[in-house]
């Protein structure tokens, strides 16, 4: 039954993926992010080795990330851009990251139904959020699908994400300009966002600034504009902008636009885009390093079989915590030599 499964969707070598993929072979690029997104070590692997041939095909888009609470109209703003630059010529694809359907099974940033236009469009790549357990999975996978599509040509990797506990900080750590969707109240939204998160903001949109809201839009943009100038730059040389926008009209689109050329053009004249890059790259690299040790530790034989006698000595104050963190972690390969025979 299953060779039938395989027959019918044909098996694909590692070739074929590599091949595919470079080609912009929509279908087999698909299916490449979905060995990426799988958890089975066989996948894993061969997932690893199309990535690995492929890095050197990678590096030439423009990488966005977009933030903004449920309902701040990320997606119809995202289908608005995409659509202006597919309709220029560009390729646009875009990701998600989003921890919460992992977590909770129910999707903040919503199902494949979102963006239907620019789904549509022969320009363009909609991929829904993978469903990766932890952030840190749900990461990894976007960071490879991104490189993945950068592979395949697309010229704008757009990643969306809501402020789900640390998404926005991932998201910032993959993307070269960071834009966040805010509405009108201003204050009121500033005072819900996660610190921090004001600094990591490249350019700032005020949406929906059509009909009887453009007034208070163009208030919150002053507002927002002052309190900007007293944070400290996310990046040399940039003033975090403020713009008013509509999704819905596309008032404001162009413009928007053309504060993204012009931030990565400073940054590409400054060094800062590369030095960006290659800061994300080897974070990146120690994050997966510390991520597997971990993951190593705990699936140890010797350490799970340890692990609860020494938190019960340790409740019970028969061990102190040093010692009984020490002792475990000499526990860890203990029998290494003795497996690899
Ligand atoms: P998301 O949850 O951030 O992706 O938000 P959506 O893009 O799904 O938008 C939420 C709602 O706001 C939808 O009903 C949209 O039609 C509406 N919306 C989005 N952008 C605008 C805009 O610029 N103006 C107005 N008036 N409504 C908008």
């Amino acid at each position: 039954m299953k060779r039938e499964t395989n027959h019918k969707r044909g098996v694909l070598t590692t070739e074929d993926y590599i091949v595919g993929v470079k080609n912009n072979n929509r279908a087999i690029l698909a299916r490449a992010i979905t060995l990426v997104e799988s958890n089975a070590k066989r996948h894993f692997h061969i997932a690893q080795d199309v990535l690995s041939a492929l890095i050197p095909e990678t590096g030439n888009s423009i990488r966005l990330g977009i933030t903004g609470v449920p309902g701040a109209g990320k997606s119809t703003f995202i289908e608005a851009l995409g659509i202006m630059l597919c309709e220029q010529g560009f390729r646009v694809a875009v990701l998600a990251v989003d921890p919460s359907s992992s977590l909770s099974r129910g999707s903040i940033l919503g199902d494949k139904t979102r963006m239907d236009q620019l789904s549509r469009h022969p320009n363009a790549f909609v991929r829904p959020s993978p469903t990766g357990g932890a952030l840190g999975g749900v990461a990894r996978k976007t960071r490879e699908t991104l490189l993945l599509c950068e592979a395949a040509g697309y010229d704008f990797i757009i990643v969306e994400t809501v402020g789900v506990g640390q998404s926005e900080v991932t998201v910032r750590s993959m993307v070269d300009c960071f834009l966040v969707l805010m509405l009108t109240g201003a204050g009121d939204e500033l005072q819900g966002m996660k610190k921090g998160i004001m600094e990591m903001i490249d350019i700032m949109l005020i949406n929906k600034a059509d009909g009887t809201n453009i007034q208070k839009a163009e208030q919150a943009k002053v507002e927002l504009t002052r309190i900007l100038h007293y944070l400290p730059q996310t990046s040399e040389g940039w003033q975090p902008e403020v713009q008013t926008v509509s999704a819905l009209t596309g008032k404001g689109i162009k413009e928007c636009w053309k504060s993204i050329e012009t931030f990565t053009e400073k940054m590409k004249q400054t060094q800062q885009f590369e030095q960006r890059r290659k800061k994300q790259a080897t974070n990146w690299f120690y994050s997966l390093v510390e991520e597997q040790l971990l993951l190593d530790f705990y699936s140890d034989k010797n350490v799970k079989s340890e692990l609860p006698h020494l938190v019960k000595a340790v409740e019970n104050g028969h061990i102190s915590p040093t010692k009984a963190a020490f002792t475990l972690l000499r526990n860890m390969y203990k029998d290494d030599a003795e497996l690899k025979q």
